[in-house]
Formats: C-alpha cells, sequence, structure tokens
C-alpha cells in the first residue's frame, strides 16, 4: 500500500515535495489542520520561512499535536525552515522550534553575500554520485546530539544534513532538483 505522506502547507515550498513524494509512489497531499495528521506515516515540513511557520503553527494548533506525534514515533522530514523547526534550539529568539530533534541550528548561516548557492556534496548514505544541494538563505547544523547521524557536510566540515531516528533533516532543498534520493531515503525509513 501507499505510504501516507502530510506536506505542511502552511507557508513556503510544499507542493514540490508532494509532487516528488508522489512521483515515488507515495500517497503525498496538504496538511493544515491538526485533524489531517491523524493516520499519517510521515510528515514533511518544508523550507519557507520559519518565523512565519512557527507562529501559523500556533495559531493552528499544530505545535503541541506534532510534539505528541513525534514523542509517539511518527517520522518527520525538515528541509531548510522545516529543520530549523525540526531542532531542539535555534540561535534566534524569533522562533518557537518544535525541539523534536536533539540538534541546535543557527538561521541565515552564510550572510547576506553568499545566502544562495549550490553545490555538489558527498552523501554516503545515497551512494557514489554527490548530491546537487540548493541553498536558500539556509541554516546549518552547529551541534548534534547523541544518536543523531550527520548525513552531509560543506567543504569545510559544517553539517547540512542528519537523521536521528526518525526525523531527517536538511539546510538545503532536495525537492528542488530532479535527484529524488532525499525522498526515497526518507520513505525507505519509514
Ligand atoms: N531563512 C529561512 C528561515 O530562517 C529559511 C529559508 C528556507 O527555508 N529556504 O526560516
Amino acid at each position: 500500500m501507499a505510504k501516507k505522506v502530510g506536506v505542511l502547507a502552511l507557508q513556503g515550498a510544499f507542493i514540490e515535495h508532494i509532487r516528488v513524494l508522489g512521483e515515488l509512489g507515495a500517497e503525498a497531499f496538504p496538511v493544515r489542520l491538526p485533524g489531517e495528521l491523524d493516520g499519517l506515516d510521515g510528515l514533511v515540513i518544508p523550507g519557507g520561512e520559519s518565523t512565519t511557520m512557527s507562529r501559523l503553527m500556533l495559531d493552528y494548533h499544530l505545535t503541541d499535536r506534532l510534539r505528541g506525534l513525534a514523542r509517539d514515533g511518527l517520522p518527520i522530514m525538515g528541509t531548510c525552515a522545516g529543520m530549523i523547526l525540526l531542532a531542539k534550539r535555534v540561535m534566534d529568539m524569533d522562533v518557537e522550534p518544535l525541539g523534536i530533534m536533539d540538534i541546535d541550528v543557527r538561521r541565515n548561516a552564510f550572510g547576506r553575500q553568499v545566502d544562495s548557492f549550490e553545490i555538489d556534496i558527498e552523501m554516503p548514505a545515497f551512494g557514489e554520485t554527490p548530491f546537487h544541494a540548493v541553498f536558500i538563505r539556509a541554516p546549518v547544523i552547529e551541534r548534534v546530539g547523541d544518536g543523531v547521524e550527520v548525513l552531509a557536510r560543506l567543504p569545510d566540515g559544517t553539517a547540512v544534513a542528519a537523521r536521528g531516528g526518525d526525523m531527517i533533516c536538511s539546510s538545503f532543498h532536495p525537492e528542488l532538483t530532479c535527484d529524488p534520493r532525499f525522498h526515497a531515503y526518507f520513505l525507505g525509513a519509514i
């Protein structure tokens, strides 16, 4: 049976995730209300603006519900702003993260001059072919807890993708390239 994967659709790049997941055979659909979280096999929190998303999550009564589902083992993938929302700690007072993945992140970590860039990075978990990663005003991972594995680093060693238990995250936007390996990895894990 196709896996049911919700994509949080309050704001940001959710359509692209639904497209990739659908192409991989999942039943993917947008989620905006707490009731739409029932019976999911997995959830994606997309990129966008984490300050806006965390506010909307509170307004839509999704924050505590998501924390509960994460505690019960719902696999969640967070990309870019989605990764910020998964984090335990964010070096920024404007965001209230869910605190459901044991990582600390820094928002807008690349400053103004190189705030968006693309680079091929090694991702051993996906095989030998490097992954083309698109960074858009991206955060970075500054700390990973015990039990969290770094899946990708920039050439200078900065951690930009990780997996911990049922959570997987990236600083970059895997939904904006034609390479489905990131989503396939998530579907394989759920
Ligand atoms: N800069 C955004 C934030 O801090 C994230 C950007 C993105 O998701 N592409 O929320």
